[in-house]
């Protein structure tokens, strides 16, 4: 079979990888450890699992409008102006089958062949990916550890030419966990201000901030930027509903009008009584999300000191997401007790899944070679058995 050239030159998603290897050997009987897709671990609140059950067998099971019931939009706007003091109106929101999918339509619907969109890096995997679909092309922009893994405002600067499209920020980032507080924001905005360029705020992880600390938008600290801007968020992780597949958009409503006619192709309306469940989610009493807050930073606390432990390793403690992404290239270079040579954050990653037996993410597919990903999304017996085991295996290689 002759498969389109988009098919073949798509790279999978590393992370849903390494989740499924991990799976796989668990399957197999292996105790492994899996440090590996970022995915809560806690089962979804009994409120909203109950909102879903309820709209199931009261029948509502037929399609609703493509971007959402009136309801879920309904939601969705209270939910923007609670969090963000921001108004929006129906035609101003929409809901799809997760924020990935949500992504995915805004970048088919924003970006034309040869067009460019700033992604900052560290990144998520699967923008690239997404933007590259769209026959766009993505301008990496680097930051270092000493910066905290944040885009500066000359980075962003110098990513901008006549072809750029867009700018992707996520804040609390996937992979690093870091967050920009309202000075970054203020210096980007400034850069951007002028300039016709749409941003794509991914605030997936915008309730998992630590330290009382609150996650500020760009729209916050630059109101101006609101027609050129679109906030995309979900249920997945703050309400431990990733197998829910609920996201959701708010921008311009010419944007939003463009991701209903590239959704009404393609999926419809995202599940009827899945979004029973993220009404409830969104309007619902948020104490889950302290809850699972708390258990987090425990978590995090756990995971980054028992890394900063292990010699050459370090990592800084993340103020948001649920991610640790220790620096780990002082072990490039080494040989494991067969002489294999540990060359990247990929051997090292391989090494770990088959010495260690614990599954984490290597720091390529991110853009950030000398890192590797640990998601602490797992109990605190866990994190504290991987991190000796990945100790003991670090201990054992050779110069
Ligand atoms: N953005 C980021 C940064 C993520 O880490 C994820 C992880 N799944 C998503 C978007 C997509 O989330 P979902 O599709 O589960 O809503
Ligand atoms: N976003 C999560 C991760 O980075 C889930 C997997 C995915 O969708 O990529 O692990």
């Amino acid at each position: 079979m002759r498969l389109s050239k988009r098919a073949m030159s798509l790279q999978p998603s590393a992370t849903l990888a390494i989740a499924a290897k991990a799976k796989k050997l668990r399957a197999e009987g292996v105790d492994v450890i899996d440090f590996g897709v970022g995915e809560p671990d806690f089962a979804t609140p009994p409120h909203i699992v109950e909102a879903a059950v309820k709209a199931l067998s009261g029948g509502d099971t037929h399609y609703t409008p493509v971007g959402g019931s009136p309801a879920m939009k309904k939601a969705i706007i209270a939910y923007m102006k609670r969090e963000y003091g921001l108004d929006y109106s129906a035609a101003e929101v929409f809901a799809s089958c997760g924020a990935k999918h949500t992504l995915y339509n805004i970048f088919m619907s924003i970006v034309d062949p040869g067009d460019e969109v700033i992604i900052p890096a560290p990144f998520w995997v699967s923008y690239p990916e997404q933007v590259a679909l769209a026959e766009g092309v993505p301008v990496i922009a680097p930051s270092t550890a000493a910066e905290d893994f944040l885009m500066s405002a000359a980075s962003l600067e110098k990513a901008i030419t006549p072809r750029t499209k867009a700018l992707i920020l996520n804040s609390p980032s996937n992979p690093t966990g870091g967050m920009y507080d309202k000075k970054r924001l203020g210096e980007l905005a400034e850069v951007i201000g002028g300039k016709n360029i749409i941003i794509v705020c991914d605030d997936i992880y915008h309730k998992l901030v630590y330290d009382g600390r609150e996650c500020p938008s760009i729209l916050n600290v630059a109101p101006a930027l609101r027609d050129r801007a679109v906030v995309v968020n979900g249920v997945s992780k703050s309400y431990a509903m990733t197998g829910w597949r609920i996201g959701f958009a708010a921008g311009p409503a010419e944007l939003i009008g463009a991701l209903d006619k590239m959704q009404g192709q393609a999926t419809s309306n995202p599940t009827s009584f899945a979004q029973a469940g993220a009404i409830e989610a969104l309007s619902g009493d948020q104490k889950c999300i302290e809850e699972m807050r708390a258990i987090f930073d425990r978590r995090r606390r756990l995971i980054v000191a028992g890394l900063n432990a292990i010699p050459k390793v370090s990592c800084a403690l993340p103020p948001g997401a649920f991610y640790a992404f220790p620096t780990v290239s002082g072990y490039f270079g080494a040989k494991t007790a067969s002489g294999a040579v540990i060359k990247d954050s990929m051997d090292l990653a391989s090494f770990l899944l088959e010495e260690a037996k614990i599954a984490v993410v290597p720091g390529e597919p991110f853009g950030a070679p000398e890192n590797i990903r640990l998601s602490y999304a797992t109990s605190e017996e866990s994190i504290a058995e991987g991190v000796k085991r990945m100790a003991a295996s670090l201990a054992a290689l050779s110069r």
